[in-house]
């Protein structure tokens, strides 16, 4: 799962445009691809607990998560009794479990810790990731591990003792453009132009803001891609951002031009610089339902009077993340009567927001923080007068309270003067690949 996680890592600024009915089309995905990895998984755990050996194809699955390139060779003295073994870290594995679970000499390891400047890149691991050794009757003769896309660490015995090395190796970034009529649903039309589902969903993301992929989509749709791919020692590793894209919905065309910003943010915008995403979510929870509406006159169930609804309910299981609707600030955190434990930003513009019955607070979230849009603040919960699991979600415009359903939401910041020349001139290229025909696009490059 390691290129799935860096693809997330590297692509950070998606986040904040996630909307809920991607990110549950997400989770669904995240299961089918779990899924399929468990299945692909199966026979190697079966006959031999996360350990598999080190020569594995380069076409299965998990050769994206182990790296196999840097296996050393057995030095020809030892070739009878040193043997190179791969483990795959397991949940809540440490490197001293692993090392008394494969007899390895433990002492070595305490000897390998102390090297200076490597105790981090050797310990922090994750499941999944992929330690090489070689040794003889458990004692070290090498250890191998990648610690990013880019950086491998090599411990070597040698004569005096231990030796360790950062190995550099870089990825090579290739644009590809991919091209594809719908004709039954998105997911399926982009694995049959080449995409990985991470990519098209990374595509919904950049249109859901225009375009809604449960309800808009019709078959006869089309897209454009001009994505980036990452190889390694050419081979291919995952593919990387989305440099621009065009979605023809209903006939209506829509394109999306990726901009790198000066401060290293990256976001989508119009040909004309302006940008496609909006400075609020339209909902800032994935929800199960909408359980009651904007109603200032409404009756209230558990108080029994006319008492109006000054928000939006939405339904969703305690625990599931709320994120901020807009970049803002905190300006409340706290108990606030029937709406139990609460969190109100204050954005620009005069506009501000209100999330209620929470069941806890993002972990080190202070009154005062700056929050970015699509940050998780808190959890639902059904703290204060709450007769069900949901988030009360209030927007108010200058102290006046607006239908978070229906309220026109601002765009976010246009590009400025010295921005937009800089736009214009690295989308022109891009530009020009999405122009290009149909059946030259849909090759690779
Ligand atoms: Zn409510």
């Amino acid at each position: 799962m390691s290129d799935s996680q860096s693809g997330l890592r590297s692509n950070a600024s998606r986040d904040r445009a996630l909307l809920p009915r991607i990110a549950l089309a997400a989770a669904l995905s995240g299961i089918a691809l779990w899924l399929w990895r468990s299945y692909a998984d199966s026979p190697a755990e079966q006959s031999a607990p996360a350990i598999v050996a080190a020569s594995i194809p380069a076409s299965a699955p998990a050769a994206a998560v182990a790296p196999t390139p840097t296996v050393p060779l057995v030095q020809p003295q030892q070739a009878s009794l040193a043997a190179t073994v791969e483990v795959i870290v397991g949940r809540n594995d440490t490197l001293d479990r692993i090392f008394r679970r494969m007899a390895l000499d433990t002492a070595d390891l305490a000897r390998i810790r102390d090297l200076p400047g490597i105790r981090q890149s050797l310990d922090l691991l994750k499941p999944g990731d992929a330690i090489q050794v070689t040794h003889e009757d458990g004692e070290i003769r090498t250890l191998t591990r990648k610690v990013s896309e880019t950086q491998t660490l090599k411990v070597v015995r040698e004569q005096t003792g231990f030796a360790a090395q950062m190995i550099n190796n870089p990825v090579d970034l290739q644009t590809r453009t991919a091209t594809a009529r719908i004709d039954s649903s998105l997911f399926e039309s982009a694995a049959s132009a080449g995409m990985s589902e991470q990519l098209a969903l990374e595509l919904a993301n950049i249109f859901a803001w225009d375009i809604d992929f449960v309800l808009d989509i019709r078959d006869g749709d089309t897209f454009t891609v001009v994505y980036h791919q990452v190889f390694q020692d050419g081979r291919y590793l995952h593919d990387g951002d989305i440099l621009a894209a065009e979605f023809v919905n209903d006939g209506k065309t829509y394109r999306a031009l990726r901009y790198l910003a000066a401060g290293g943010q990256a976001d989508y915008y119009t040909p004309d610089g302006l940008p496609l995403r909006k400075a609020f979510l339209r909902t800032p929870v994935e929800f199960t339902r909408i359980s009651s509406r904007f109603n200032p006159r409404r009756h209230h169930p558990i108080l029994n009077l006319i008492r109006g609804h000054m928000g939006t309910d939405y339904a969703a299981p305690v625990g599931t993340p709320v994120r901020a609707a807009s970049d803002g600030r905190v300006s409340f955190k706290g108990r606030k009567g029937g709406y139990g434990n609460a969190l109100m930003l204050a954005h620009t513009r005069g506009v501000s927001t209100l999330y209620g019955h929470l069941s806890r607070y993002a972990r080190n979230l202070r009154l005062g923080d700056q929050v970015h849009q699509g940050q998780v603040i808190a959890y639902v919960g059904m703290t204060g007068l709450a007769t069900g699991p949901h988030l009360h979600y209030e927007y108010l415009m200058n102290g006046v309270h607006k239908d978070p359903e229906k309220v026109q939401l601002p765009a976010a910041e246009p590009l400025k003067a010295e921005s937009l020349q800089s736009f214009h001139a690295q989308s022109a290229p891009l530009l020009a690949r999405l122009a290009l025909p149909v059946n030259l696009a849909a090759s690779a490059h």
